[in-house]
């Protein structure tokens, strides 16, 4: 009864003084007259005001980042919907068997729940991309076939109106196994793209456990290897990542590709790997962790190719980040062998 929850308890007080004290209601009703006055105020109804101090949408309707109801795909998009004020796409569960209870070793030994920002392997290049798939990511792919690289994606499962992943209505589903097949590195960044310190316990198992059971959907399996939206995990964040058994994988180049979407700077992004790649400072072949989005067009039309062009020329090998971590690749994923 989420809305019963979220409902200010000042305004169904007010709204049931004002009712009782004109229709003089017996004591003995106003139980009742309170709960129907809750059930009234706490609805709110299409393109009304929602969020804090305000209360909770209708059914079905998402409350928006300004705080209005609605079902427009503006209102309901990940992350900026308001999860505790309505529905959004981020209350979305994929179909099948929750992962919840797939068992979750810790092997290898890469760190589970630990922050991790480099590689190991030497003359390693683990390029990365995170938020999509996305209207781009198939060219991308392509970019990266032609220079023999592989790469990391960590896949959001709902966010910027793009629909679930494994709604194969939509071509995300199949990009993944393109990716998959082709020998790059599937990974998580959440179902939703949530800032996993400022949700509840119980939300940030849900933003894994959601990613999983989609990715599962489309692969047979998911990743154990992760990277928290916004960069953003505390201790308790990594002490709930360390028991879903997940690998914490942050970066040492960051391209900064986000803000530099446009044809002239996006060479600051370029500048910023090539500096790294020759920088006569750093110890010969130190391996790099570098962080880009694949949905941005600078990133994929200009920036890669650049990338990839310098990772050769440095006499480096674009791999994913488990390779790069000297971890097998069955150590990548859990499957799921259950039957449904
Ligand atoms: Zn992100």
């Amino acid at each position: 009864m989420p809305f019963l929850l979220h409902h200010p308890p000042g305004l169904v007080l007010e709204s049931l003084q004002r009712e009782t004290s004109t229709k003089r209601i017996p004591a003995s009703e106003i139980a009742e007259e309170s709960s129907n006055v809750q059930l009234v105020t706490a609805r709110i109804r299409f393109g009304e005001r929602c969020g804090p101090d305000v209360g909770y949408c209708d059914e079905d309707l998402c409350c928006s980042p300004a705080g209005y109801c609605g079902n427009t795909t503006a209102h309901c998009q990940a992350p900026d919907c308001q999860l505790d004020y309505g529905s959004c796409d981020a209350n979305k569960t994929p179909q099948g068997l929750s992962t919840e209870d797939i068992p979750r070793p810790h092997v290898g030994y890469v760190p589970y729940g630990q922050e991790v920002y480099s590689c190991q392997a030497p003359y390693t290049f683990a390029m990365t991309f995170d938020d999509g798939p996305n209207q781009y990511t198939s060219d991308l792919l392509d970019i990266l076939e032609a220079f023999n690289a592989k790469a990391t994606f960590f896949i959001t499962g709902v966010n910027s109106g793009k629909g679930q992943i494994d709604d194969f209505g939509r071509p995300w589903g199949k990009l993944i196994q393109r990716m998959h097949h082709g020998g790059h590195q599937i990974a998580s960044h959440t179902w939703s793209h949530q800032d996993l310190n400022t949700i509840t316990p119980s939300q940030r198992r849900d933003q894994l456990v959601k990613n999983e059971a989609a990715l599962r959907n489309i692969l047979g399996g998911f990743p154990t290897y992760m990277r928290p939206p916004y960069s953003n995990c505390d201790d308790d964040c990594l002490d709930d990542l360390a028991e879903l058994g997940y690998h914490v994988i942050f970066f040492n180049i960051d391209t900064n590709d986000y803000k530099n979407d446009n044809p002239e700077a996006i060479q600051l992004s370029k500048d910023t790997v090539g500096d790294a790649l020759s920088n006569s400072q750093v110890p010969l072949g130190r391996p790099f962790l570098a962080i880009g989005h694949d949905i941005h067009a600078q990133t994929v039309y200009n920036l890669t190719s650049y990338i990839l062009r310098r990772v050769q020329d440095a006499g480096y090998r674009a791999v994913t980040v488990g390779e790069c971590l000297n971890d097998p690749r069955d150590n990548w994923y859990r499957w799921d062998y259950r039957t449904q």
